[in-house]
């Protein structure tokens, strides 16, 4: 059971966090109240190791954001991701962790941490991918159509890009491969690597989909003044835009929920045939 003190120690580690994350821009108001809720949830339920991994990854993105931030701004202005996360971005992503550290408080499977570590390695991964691939110089390609496109846009890829995303999601990996070791007091390491592994490709999994959805289904307009594609219902210029592609309510945070289970759900599979193979 929970004691007083833990879910004091809870309550303070994960408003500290999100703090330091809102100071750092990368989090709106909204979405540091709800950046404490999934730390507190995280700790209370999953336990240090799991607070330690997303103490990593609000961290490491605080810092991939501020990273060559007025490069990135002219870039950015069309697309409605980058900026400060809001509430519904942070609840997007962490609903399906938090989720898992509840389930794996009466049900201590670890697959369980390591489809926590998958959700949070697709939007590392995602965050690798576009804080640092915006300012590639090469245009990206759209998934599926294979047109070139503007530097940001939701769905498209690049090579560089997916390296970016991959090495994202490696080191959410690591980290979570890392943590295991340590909570089995250095004993097997096998089951700490098949948790880099897993986490890893279900990471960049994760961030594929992203872009899949991105260029398939997510709802994008095209300004019928400046001609331009945007996330946008109102443009910068102030006209109302058109839908161009994709369903109204497929937004940006149902893409991003979307991947990430996506990142999750390959996450704990794979993790699950690893350990039915590597069983000794
Ligand atoms: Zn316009």
């Amino acid at each position: 059971m929970l004691g007083p003190f833990e879910l004091l120690w809870g309550a303070i580690f994960s408003l500290a966090l999100a703090l330091t994350a809102f100071k750092g821009g990368s989090l709106s108001i909204g979405g540091t109240i709800a950046a404490v809720l999934l730390g507190a949830f995280a700790y209370w339920f999953g336990g240090w190791q799991w607070f330690v991994l997303l103490a990593v990854f609000f961290l490491s993105s605080s810092w991939f954001t501020k990273y060559k931030e007025a490069e990135k701004q002219g870039v950015s202005k069309e697309f409605a991701n980058p900026g400060p996360r809001d509430v519904f971005q942070v609840l997007a992503n962490g609903a399906l962790a938090s989720l898992a550290a509840v389930i794996h408080y009466f049900w201590p499977e670890p697959a369980l941490f390591v489809l926590f570590a998958g959700v949070i390695a697709s939007v590392n991964a995602d965050t690798w991918a576009t804080e640092l691939g915006i300012l590639s110089k090469a245009k990206p390609r759209l998934m599926i159509a294979w047109k070139k496109v503007a530097v940001g846009t939701s769905g498209a890829v690049s090579l560089m890009g997916t390296v970016y995303a991959f090495a994202g999601a490696l080191f959410i990996g690591a980290w979570a491969g890392g943590l295991t070791a340590v909570a089995n007091g250095f004993g097997g390491w096998v089951p700490a690597l098949a948790v880099v592994a897993a986490v890893g490709v279900g990471g960049l999994v994760g961030s594929l989909a992203d872009s899949l959805f991105g260029a398939t289904v997510q709802v994008m307009y095209r300004c019928p003044k400046c001609r331009k594609e945007t996330e946008r219902r109102i443009h910068k210029c102030g006209s109302a835009t058109r839908r161009l592609r994709g369903f109204d309510w497929f937004d940006n945070d149902v893409v991003n929920l979307a991947s990430s289970i996506a990142g999750g759900l390959v996450a704990a599979g794979l993790f699950g045939l690893l350990s039915l193979f590597l069983k000794p």
